[in-house]
């Protein structure tokens, strides 16, 4: 199940991972890239599925079905460079039924470790760059709804907990 705001897991910071190349490793991905294909979600961060773990999971060329499948896992992913600040709508599996416009940036540059423990680097646009910024801020206990003024992040949470008594 995915940890829904306001659940104290989604503000620590997350912990490092340790078992690189372990088979708990690669069934801990293979649940969480189910979960968020199933939401369904771009991506989803391990403390979503109450792990306080640094890893997340992106596929930002996933849609209906339509496309082929493109899963990522970025493990301690840390965003070097980022260029081209955009608007963007942006929604989290942990906060359903709500959407906001955020100021994001359209490429970014990570350092990030795969499965196996090594260091890799990644450059993305649009949609998987947001994705990673996202979950980037996940994994450090933050929040879209962080980056709204006070007024806009007010309203939003009303807004989600109304839709949130209303769900059955
Ligand atoms: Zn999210």
């Amino acid at each position: 199940t995915i940890e829904k705001f306001p659940s104290k897991i989604l503000r620590k910071k997350t912990a490092p991972v340790q078992n690189f190349g372990d088979k708990a490793l690669t069934q801990l991905i293979r649940d969480m890239a189910e979960t968020m294909y199933n939401a369904p979600g771009v991506g989803l961060a391990a403390n979503q599925v109450g792990l306080s773990l640094r890893l997340a999971v992106i596929d930002a060329a996933w849609r209906d079905g339509d496309d082929k499948p493109d899963l990522r896992v970025f493990i301690d992913p840390k965003i070097i460079s980022k260029e081209e600040p955009i608007d963007f709508e942006e929604g989290c599996l942990s906060l359903p039924g709500v959407t906001a416009t955020t100021k994001r940036f359209n490429r970014v540059t990570v350092h990030y470790l795969d499965v196996r423990g090594k260091k890799q680097e990644l450059s993305a646009e649009g949609l998987h760059a947001v994705a990673l910024q996202h979950e980037t801020d996940h994994l450090n206990g933050k929040l879209y709804v962080d980056h709204l003024s006070a007024l806009k992040r007010d309203l939003l949470l009303k807004k989600y907990k109304k839709a949130k008594q209303q769900a059955p």
